[in-house]
């Protein structure tokens, strides 16, 4: 019987987030250690303002997410591992050749990003055609960079709903086709055809795709249950009818290919930022209980296998796709009732009643039912 093998403890390879956003400033010191409790490495997301688009500005950045961290106590058992940033740099219609030689002789930087121009947090200077960009890919194809897709059509007569599906159906094939030593990752894929790009290309092809926990989760019902708007739940990609999302978990549950890997798209906004006049930005703060989160998603729907499943797509997959060393240490989740709080506060910010100085967490004022435990470096 099912309860029979219900397991309270699993301890697995320390799991990377392959697409994380940090933020900067107050902020930045807030949920970073959240996501160094978690992970051991995490590429973290160029979309600052401005945004990070040169070798020297990723360097920086990577210098104050170190700083963010609580200075490491050595020899003690309560040591947290270290947590090692992997940077970006944000494409933009004046990226350089130049830019992507630096990049790619810069140690900690891995990948470049791609955002459609307007189509998310902080994506005003992204590319409005992919096509000026084709000696740029060629760079990055040459540097084994590996290409991070905002895979969502940037023209806004296109339905919301829509845009990835004509993003995987307008460029991602020729993108592919025109590059075929490149890397590419369809980001947080929300669609059954962007699941199909992936699952369904050639042997050999190169492309992947993260799987955020909010698309595995929760489907565009949610964004309005109990007949209220839910401007926590607002992201883009936005969440999809229920059969794509079902079409996820049906993809990360059978996935044998390794394509599919943990990116939580963890994308905090103060309050003020989703609740005021100018409308929601879009991102969801999954970051404070990410594993938490997924392991949810496996065990409802992973059968038997579930643990090595969660294992393969949190701590295997990314890192043999970027070509990185396997994880250092491990981390244990805890089965419980855990509550989340109502919001997270900014450190040094101005209290729980300043909408400017609180996050709110994915499954605030509910309950998480894994909890990380400890991790070993
Ligand atoms: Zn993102």
């Amino acid at each position: 019987m099912q309860l029979a093998q219900q397991v309270n403890r699993i301890t697995i390879p320390r799991p990377d987030d392959w697409h994380i956003h940090l933020r900067d400033g107050a902020l930045l010191r807030t949920v970073t250690p959240l996501a160094a409790a978690q992970f051991g490495r995490a590429i973290v997301m160029p979309n600052l303002t401005p945004p990070v688009t040169t070798a020297p500005a990723a360097t920086a950045y990577r210098e104050r997410i170190l700083a963010s961290l609580p200075p490491l106590v050595t020899g003690g058992a309560t040591t947290p591992p270290p947590f090692s940033p992997l940077m970006t740099l944000y494409l933009t219609s004046t990226t350089s050749v130049e830019d992507i030689a630096a990049a790619a002789a810069a140690p900690h930087i891995v990948a470049c990003k791609l955002y459609p121009a307007g189509a998310t947090t902080n994506s005003a200077s992204g590319v409005r055609s992919i096509d000026g960009l084709w000696p740029v890919f060629e760079a990055m194809a040459a540097a084994d960079l590996v290409l991070c897709v905002h895979g969502e059509c940037a023209d806004p007569d296109v339905d919301v709903f829509e845009r990835e599906s004509a993003f995987v159906r307008d460029d991602l094939p020729r993108l592919v086709a025109a590059f075929p030593t490149l890397r590419v990752v369809l980001e947080h894929v929300s669609t059954r055809d962007g699941v199909a790009a992936v699952t369904n290309q050639a042997p050999g092809g190169r492309l992947a795709a993260t799987v955020t926990a909010h698309h595995l989760l929760y489907s565009r019902a949610a964004l309005f249950r109990g007949g209220r708007l839910r401007p926590h739940l607002f992201c883009a990609p936005v969440l999809k009818a229920e059969s794509h999302r079902a079409s996820l978990v049906e993809a990360v549950m059978g996935d044998t290919s390794g394509r599919f890997f943990l990116g939580s798209d963890s994308a905090p906004h103060v309050r003020a930022s989703k609740l005021g006049e100018g409308g929601a930005a879009a991102g969801v703060y999954s970051g404070r209980d990410t594993l938490a989160l997924y392991a949810e998603v496996f065990e409802a729907a992973g059968g038997e296998e579930w643990v090595a499943k969660f294992t393969r797509f949190a701590s295997v997959n990314g890192a043999a796709f970027y070509g990185l060393p396997p994880p250092d240490g491990t981390v244990t989740l805890v089965r419980g009732d855990y509550p989340v709080p109502l919001v997270v506060e900014v450190v040094g910010g101005g209290g729980v009643t300043d909408d400017a100085s609180v996050v709110v967490p994915l499954r605030a004022g509910e309950m998480v039912h894994w909890r990380v435990e400890a991790a070993e470096g």
